[in-house]
């Protein structure tokens, strides 16, 4: 599995891109919006992979809602997949928590499904499969 990107929970979405800009040395090449999830994101490609900042649209959102807990940092890494149904039910018959049932729609035109950090010590999991 490619890893697709890293996702990075930032308290100031602007400030970071900035950041990252400088950092990565290369412009921020998409900025979207996911209503469902509350948050906010900005890319940047980077090598074969890609960086994805998240910051919360409003206080609820569960990357507010890391921030306020864990603070600022890497939230997840995102693995891509060809067909996530299989990947979900593959892993789910070797015994992971899967964070939803049902693969849902991510930032970047993606479908994504969740593992509990629990069963991957400490880290959340995304899957992530681009729509065709
Ligand atoms: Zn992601």
């Amino acid at each position: 599995m490619k890893i697709d990107h890293i996702g990075i929970a930032v308290s100031n979405l602007e400030e970071a891109i900035q950041t990252y800009e400088t950092v990565l040395n290369t412009p921020c090449y998409k900025r979207e919006v996911v209503e469902g999830e509350k948050v906010d994101t900005a890319f940047f490609k980077t090598g074969e992979s890609k960086v994805e900042l998240l910051g919360g649209t409003s206080a609820d959102s569960v990357i507010s809602k890391y921030i306020s807990k864990r603070g600022e940092g890497i939230h997840h890494i995102a693995f891509e997949v060809d067909d996530i149904r299989k990947e979900m039910a593959r892993l789910e018959s070797e015994g992971f928590t899967l964070l939803n049932s049902e693969p849902k729609s991510g930032a970047d035109n993606k479908l994504v499904a969740f593992l509990h950090p629990k069963e991957q010590h400490g880290v959340l999991v995304e899957l992530c499969q681009s729509r065709k």
